[in-house]
């Protein structure tokens, strides 16, 4: 892990004095962190950072996963999927299965810590042994604007009882009786996914994935989940392959917590079949430097997210000065601002009209990348991402419901 002072060339030394000065209100404070898988997806990729810049900063963070069997996962993926809107079937048993999970889970973990951040709905019934004092906060990741009211309301019991709850963004909110903070997730500047590759590493890393330069990369970096709508960017990319010269790669993983992958990667390369200039790779979910390779090789980046809590590609595609095509969903519209920092679209059509575009536009294309890496740098990168919930932190400490003196 980076020492704290090298996050000043991409921050700025201001952020890191701040961060540094709040972190020393807190020094010795154990953080647990609660979530249901190590690897694959967004908050497993954020862990893997912020932890150890909380120990880096003097703190004793802890990292917990809620285990359960497939059929748990399978609840939970429900529920996920419930939570961002596409109808899903709950049953009274399928309630209880999580239920009895999360009364296993009680008896396992070690749950003692003076904060808790608890993320997402796989492990929120732990709320039951919230031990006396400590400050639980529910980490929400999902986009909750058009959530299905049965899981909400079997959710929201356990929700009601945390110290707070923290979301991505202010459509999210709901009517809670704790008080709700927005907190945008982050990249980690100096990662192998986002740090600076030299063109040598670049090349090399592509051709040992056997991914061809000879025409320009669009690329899409998703879990294999039908919410990236992956189906969609192969339609769009087959509807301009007319008219330009480019190469499709829609590289994914799969996540320990997402049991619909193999399912959707069939459909994909089904979709696929018969178009030599689509490129479907599967990576496992250590492939840092390779993923970072890929989007710095890429020409323009896509991410249709059909929902999306935030989208972490986004800001990891417009850190190293990628155009990016997205969904204007969920937390995608915090990080692109249309056709200022990127480009927003709804439809299919309206993401091959675009990707034409941009191919036909390389300077537009890049400046639309610099303004977002500007972004990035101003609002989405871990040392604001950690800031925030430390003060959020001390601010729950404090006792006072109005006041944070720091
Ligand atoms: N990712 C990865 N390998 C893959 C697919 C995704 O490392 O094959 C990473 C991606 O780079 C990003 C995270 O997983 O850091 C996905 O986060 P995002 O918020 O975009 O979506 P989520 O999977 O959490 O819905």
């Amino acid at each position: 892990m980076p020492k704290i002072e090298e996050y000043a060339a991409a921050a700025g030394a201001n952020a890191i004095e701040e961060l540094r000065g709040i972190a020393s209100r807190l020094r010795g404070r154990t953080i647990l962190n609660v979530n249901s898988t190590a690897v694959g997806g967004g908050v497993a990729e954020i862990l893997s950072r912020m932890v150890p810049m909380m120990t880096e900063l003097g703190m004793k963070p802890r990292w917990e996963l809620v285990k359960g069997g497939e059929d748990f996962y399978a609840v939970t993926k429900k529920f996920h999927n419930a939570l961002h809107g596409t109808p899903q079937e709950l049953t009274a048993s399928d309630f209880q299965l999580y239920r009895d999970t999360m009364r296993a889970n009680l008896e396992a973990l070690d749950l003692d810590a003076d904060i808790a951040l608890i993320h997402d709905p796989q492990p929120a019934g732990l709320i039951d042994r919230k031990p006396p004092g400590a400050k639980w906060i529910w980490r929400c990741h999902i986009d909750l604007s058009n959530r299905q009211t049965d899981v909400w309301d079997f959710l929201r019991g356990y929700v009601s009882r945390y110290d707070a709850a923290v979301i991505s963004s202010p459509s999210f909110s709901q009517d809670l009786p704790v008080k709700q903070f927005m907190v945008p997730p982050s990249i980690d500047p100096l990662s192998d996914k986002n740090r600076e590759l030299s063109p040598q590493e670049i090349s090399d890393i592509l051709d040992r994935l056997g991914i061809p330069l000879d025409k320009p990369l669009i690329t899409q970096v998703s879990r294999f989940d039908r919410l990236k709508d992956p189906i969609g960017v192969i339609s769009a990319f087959r509807k301009i392959q007319p008219y330009v010269t480019a190469r499709l790669l829609l590289v994914g993983g799969t996540a320990d917590d997402d049991p619909e992958g193999a399912q959707v990667l069939s459909e994909v390369r089904a979709a696929a079949e018969g178009n030599p200039d689509i490129i479907i790779l599967c990576l496992p979910p250590t492939s840092n430097m390779e993923i970072n390779a890929i989007q710095r090789a890429s020409s323009l980046i896509l991410q249709k997210s059909l929902k999306e809590g935030f989208g972490l590609t986004v800001s990891e595609a417009l850190w190293k000065g990628k155009p990016v095509i997205a969904g204007a969903v969920g937390g995608i519209p915090l990080q692109i601002t249309h056709k200022y920092s990127g480009i927003l679209t709804r439809t299919v059509d309206g993401t091959a009209y675009w990707m034409k575009r941009l191919l036909h536009e390389p300077e537009y294309a890049k400046r639309l990348g610099e303004n977002g890496r500007e972004h990035v740098r101003d609002n989405f990168l871990l040392t604001r991402h950690l800031r925030d919930y430390l003060l959020l932190a001390l601010y729950l400490e404090s006792g006072r419901r109005d006041f944070i003196h720091l």
